[in-house]
């Protein structure tokens, strides 16, 4: 693949809409434009980053296709760094895709997933913490989530990073010019100041380490498993919840059948509910397997809704699932307490012991705020809240940071006995510090990355 060939694709996602945008990037376009457009009232050349109206129009027919408005951006303050077309057609598949062949001619092809972003990496407008935080900025599932991510955008991440790296860089010197030059005495640096710089090093590496796994709440959200008997009311929660505007449902692609994936806005917590599908379609058939179905989600969770009948006394299942319940974060729910009460808090207490109990009734709509004021401060407790997140880190980059923290940990307890090893776990953890900013990926890596994003991105 040439990295100056010119790319183009529909920018915006597919469907009806009120625009669509065909985006264009590297050479040809200044050409591309000239051929198949006709401004109202400008002249060629186009001057960059104006809006120009006019229509597509084929060049061979002369059939107008469509009535638009197009900017054509010249390198290099665009998004790739290359020249950018960006035709703003109608909304609509038919428009879109007729624009879009008339620009895949001589020399332009079709974009691959995330490949304009891509070309700003390959460019250097932006570090692969950033553009791996733009991914996060798209995939935004509350406020808050979307906020760290537009932390991590400007590139908060990359700067400590950058600045870990620098510092290694700074000890590894006088390191290896002692192992090159053991007989000169460079003192550019004392063993203690070396010792020191090590430990912090160590310790910054866990914070961040800290901080990515905080983070991970707000970008894959919490992962939540409503259990209990049949009967007690989970689907009823589930759609109590779902209601609203708390609901974001996002379609995951790539899947066979179509799965769908529901999150529920908590305060900007996204909550996964596993299996949602699964608490619908058990409705209107006898549940025969309410423990099997809670151990299978259990083990999953992050989170546990365990409902309760509040007018039913406790039965031998409720307490087979309390006994699956060591150990994880569980909200008890206490349901249907407008019925005639068989069970009370006192007595799920004596069985559960001390746990956030709630009482609710879903036909009546009572008890939800209470929930999710208890979820919120259930799921951030001995956590951080978002405004202290500052960067998303995803698989990849978590598995880099924890590489450089075990070279620096190892570089820490070596206390300085050896300066080979020390040069080496120093080495290292720079190295695995620069996976995460794109310095030191291969372009198997950087393709994986990319792929994530969708076309025309
Ligand atoms: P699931 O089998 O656990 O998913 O339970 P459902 O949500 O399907 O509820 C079972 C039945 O209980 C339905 O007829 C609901 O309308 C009813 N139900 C759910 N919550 C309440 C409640 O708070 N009070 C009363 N009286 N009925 C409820």
């Amino acid at each position: 693949m040439k990295i100056n060939d010119t790319i183009a694709a529909i920018a915006t996602p597919l469907g009806e809409g009120g625009i669509g945008i065909v985006r264009l990037s590297g050479d040809a376009a200044k050409e591309i434009v000239s051929r198949i457009f006709k401004p109202r009232y400008a002249e060629f050349p186009l001057q960059s980053h104006r809006l120009y109206y006019g229509h597509i129009v084929d060049p061979i027919s002369l059939e107008k296709v469509d009535e638009v408005l197009t900017s054509l951006m010249l390198a290099p303050h665009t998004y790739t760094r290359e020249d950018v077309l960006e035709i703003n057609c109608h909304g609509g598949i038919v428009p879109l895709k007729k624009v879009l062949d008339l620009v895949l001619v001589n020399g332009v092809r079709l974009a691959e997933p995330g490949e304009f972003t891509k070309r700003a990496f390959l460019n250097g407008r932006l570090d692969l913490a950033q553009a791996e935080g733009l991914l996060q900025v798209i995939r935004a599932r509350t406020e808050e989530g979307l906020k760290v991510a537009v932390n991590q955008l400007t590139g908060s991440l990359s700067r400590e990073i950058k600045e870990m790296r620098q510092q290694i860089l700074f000890l590894l010197a006088p390191l290896e010019a002692d192992i090159d030059f053991p007989e000169e005495d460079i003192p550019l640096i004392t063993r203690e100041t070396m010792k020191v710089k090590v430990k912090e090093l160590r310790d910054k590496s866990l914070a961040l380490l800290d901080e990515a796994e905080k983070g991970k709440i707000y970008r894959e959200g919490v992962e939540t498993a409503i259990i209990g008997r049949p009967n007690v009311g989970k689907s009823s929660l589930l759609n109590a919840l779902l209601r609203e505007e708390r609901a974001i449902v996002t379609e995951v692609p790539g899947t066979t059948r179509d799965l769908l994936e529901e999150y529920i806005n908590i305060k900007g917590i996204p909550l996964k509910v596993i299996d949602s599908a699964g608490i619908r379609k058990t409705k209107n058939k006898v549940e025969i397997i309410g423990v099997k179905r809670a151990q299978a989600l259990v083990g999953r969770a992050d989170l546990v809704l365990f409902m309760l009948d509040a007018a039913e006394d406790l039965q031998e299942e409720d307490r087979e699932i309390v006994s699956l319940l060591q150990g994880k974060k569980v909200i008890v729910l206490l349901n249907k307490i407008d019925l005639r009460q068989q069970l009370t808090i006192e007595k799920v207490k004596e069985l559960l012991g001390d746990i956030r109990i709630i009482s609710t009734s879903l036909v009546r709509g009572e008890g939800l705020d209470e929930l999710e004021e208890a979820i919120y401060e259930l799921i951030l407790s001995g956590t951080v809240e978002a405004e202290r997140v500052s960067f998303l880190a995803g698989t990849r980059q978590k598995q880099a940071l924890r590489k450089a923290k075990d070279f620096l940990e190892e570089a820490w307890q070596n206390k300085l006995n050896d300066f080979d090893i020390l040069s080496s776990d120093l080495q290292a953890a720079r190295a695995a510090l620069g996976e995460i900013t794109g310095e030191t990926v291969g372009e198997d890596i950087l393709d994986t990355i990319f792929a994530e994003f969708c076309i025309g991105k």
